[in-house]
């Protein structure tokens, strides 16, 4: 078993400007990298803070009293970010993912969503507008976020047992408290609902099975993801991997599934019904089966970097261009040209890495660009 390595170092520094290109592009909504991918998915980060410290993205030892967060003047007003998602839906984005940290920490954020909801696809359709939450705040939130126009919301929970989940979010919060916040979105209208659970092999592996008897047939997607080596805090291992096949296998054994086709081009998750018709699970298995090939998904960070991949060490940053007068075409020209030039495929290349490739490697934390 190797050692744990846990280097301290400030992914944010990284980054490099983005330029606008001599040539401006014109927004077509049929944007393409390197590899063809076109653009259809942003996931905007709206705070680096969370109220959780689940050991897999924001451990203690890290992310203590004395931990820098960005100081509230480097964050993009929502003003700013409706300017830069405005560019991004130009160019073919279809659905944006509010996340963080925990986007509910962030003050008045359905003003926010107001604002996107107005905004409209190329093809002059809504945007799927949806966000990832740890669920602590939901039960007070749900129905003033759909009010505001979200359409749905994501909760991560990563067991019912409520020490195992008191211990795995290791700032002590209860399950039930979960458990009415996802009641609370449901009854607000928050749907499909999905819950996801990040399982690690001898942490809550055990709830895998407790978890899909509980939201079978309650019109909830559960979606087991493969805990993941994102970032360069987590001590991640791959012996801590459980196997998405594994996963499917033990719940297969108890409840009978069959697979299901994917829902849409770019689908992180794999589907599988209740044999008896009763709802599905998905399964997400970044570390055993990479989805790059087809991936659509940019994330802007709280403080206005784009990103290109969930394990780039490196991001884009748009801050100097919002704030220092470029015009919206110079702005979108600029997201085109780095998009353009993408050509990341993170999980495709970790097979052929030195195993040891992921441990102490620069590179950004979840929390500060979201899921
Ligand atoms: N705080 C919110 C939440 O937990 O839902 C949103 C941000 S969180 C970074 C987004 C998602 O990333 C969560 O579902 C979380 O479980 C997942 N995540 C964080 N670190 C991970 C890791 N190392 N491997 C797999 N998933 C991870
Ligand atoms: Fe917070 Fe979400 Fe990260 Fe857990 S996974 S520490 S809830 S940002
Ligand atoms: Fe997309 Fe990067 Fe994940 Fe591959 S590793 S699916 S390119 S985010």
């Amino acid at each position: 078993m190797s050692e744990r390595v846990i280097p301290l170092i400030d992914q944010r520094l990284v980054n490099t400007v983005a330029r606008v290109p001599t040539a401006l592009v014109a927004p077509t909504g049929l944007l393409g990298d390197a590899l063809g991918r076109p653009l259809r998915d942003l996931r905007i980060s709206v705070t680096d803070r969370c109220n959780f410290r689940c050991s897999y993205c924001m451990p203690k030892e890290i992310f203590d009293k004395d931990y820098a967060y960005l100081p509230h003047s480097s964050l993009l007003t929502f003003e700013e970010i409706t300017r830069v998602a405005t560019q991004f839906v130009a160019h073919g984005v279809q659905k944006i993912r509010l996340t963080g940290g925990e986007p509910l920490l962030r003050k008045n954020l359905e003003i926010l969503i107001e604002q996107l909801a107005a905004l409209r696809t190329t093809e002059g359709r809504p945007l799927d507008i949806t966000l990832t939450t740890n669920g602590s705040l939901l039960k007070r939130k749900a129905a003033s976020l759909k009010a505001a126009g979200l359409q749905r919301v994501t909760v991560s929970l990563d067991g019912l047992d409520d020490s195992v989940f008191r211990a795995m979010n290791d700032v002590d919060f209860p399950v039930a408290d979960v458990l009415e916040g996802i009641e609370a979105a449901q009854a607000a209208g928050l749907g499909p609902i999905k819950v996801n659970m990040v399982v690690k092999r001898g942490t809550n592996d055990h709830q895998i099975l407790p978890m899909a008897r509980h939201f079978k047939g309650t019109g909830i997607v559960l979606r087991f993801i493969e805990y993941m080596d994102v970032g360069a805090t987590n001590g991640w291992r791959m012996d801590e991997v459980l196997p998405s096949a594994e996963v499917v296998q033990r719940i297969h054994a108890e409840l009978p599934l069959v697979q299901l086709g994917a829902s849409a081009p770019g689908e992180t998750a794999e589907r599988w019904g209740h044999a008896d018709g009763s709802g599905e699970i998905g399964v997400i298995s970044s570390v055993t089966q990479a989805f790059c090939s087809d991936c659509n998904r940019a994330r802007l960070s709280t403080e206005g970097q784009l990103y290109l991949c969930l394990f780039a060490s490196q991001g884009h940053d748009l801050r100097p261009l919002i704030r220092g007068g470029a015009t919206d075409a110079e702005l979108g020209s600029a997201i085109a040209a780095i998009w353009q030039g993408r050509s990341d495929r993170y999980s495709e290349l970790r097979a052929s890495l030195p195993p040891d490739a992921s441990t102490g490697t620069r590179r950004v934390e979840m929390s500060y660009i979201g899921g």
